[in-house]
């Protein structure tokens, strides 16, 4: 016998069970039958899901980014291609793709999973992909006081692919330049030569 999948957990809170009573109303005006087998657990499913996909909502930029004082590195510091998954505000469909940080230390550093934990805080909100990278840029900019950031996105909106226009394979590329990387095109043309190829198109 095939093992039985577990089941999500409960409601906990008149939150949760509203959140629950929602995504039944949404069967009921679709014209589906919420009792049926394989929508019985769904609401929660969707509570979970939504938790976690939203959870950018109790996360504080600031806490995020724990910086330290390191004299030695001047030079860009880059995470490249971080993969994120977000969902558009306009139609509450996913866009996701990849990311990648620039920035120019001014004798504060971070660990790189903490922007990598800075990508998500942003990403998993209702958000637009122009919106989210230039927050990004300015979270970077204003914990860490950077001499410079570099922001660059490349994401696929299912709210173009599956709908609407329904382009298959059109992306949207956002960037976002703060500090000394506005100023000077060689640091532009670093950054890119280290993106470039790995961002857009493998
Ligand atoms: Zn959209």
């Amino acid at each position: 016998m095939p093992k039985k999948a577990a089941s999500p957990r409960p409601a906990a809170s008149g939150r949760d069970k509203q959140m629950e009573q929602l995504v039944s109303s949404f069967f009921q005006l679709i014209g589906e039958d919420g009792s049926r087998e394989g929508l019985v657990e769904t609401p929660a499913r969707v509570r979970l899901a939504v938790e976690e996909i939203f959870s950018g909502y109790r996360q504080d930029p600031k806490k995020i980014l724990k910086t330290f004082t390191e004299d030695v590195c001047k030079e860009m510091v880059i995470l490249k291609d971080c993969e994120f998954y977000s969902t558009c505000e306009h139609h509450l469909f996913p866009f996701f793709g990849r990311i990648s940080v620039a920035y120019l230390p001014n004798r504060r550093i971070v660990g790189i999973s903490k922007l990598a934990r800075l990508v998500d805080c942003f990403a998993r909100r209702l958000q637009i992909q122009e919106r989210m990278t230039a927050q990004i840029a300015d979270a970077i900019m204003d914990v860490l006081d950077a001499r410079g950031v570099y922001v660059m996105c490349e994401a696929t909106h299912f709210c173009m692919t599956s709908r609407g226009i329904r382009k298959q394979n059109a992306s949207m590329v956002t960037s976002a330049i703060r500090g000394e990387f506005e100023k000077k095109e060689s640091l532009r043309l670093e950054f890119l030569a280290a993106v470039t190829g790995s961002i857009s198109g493998k």
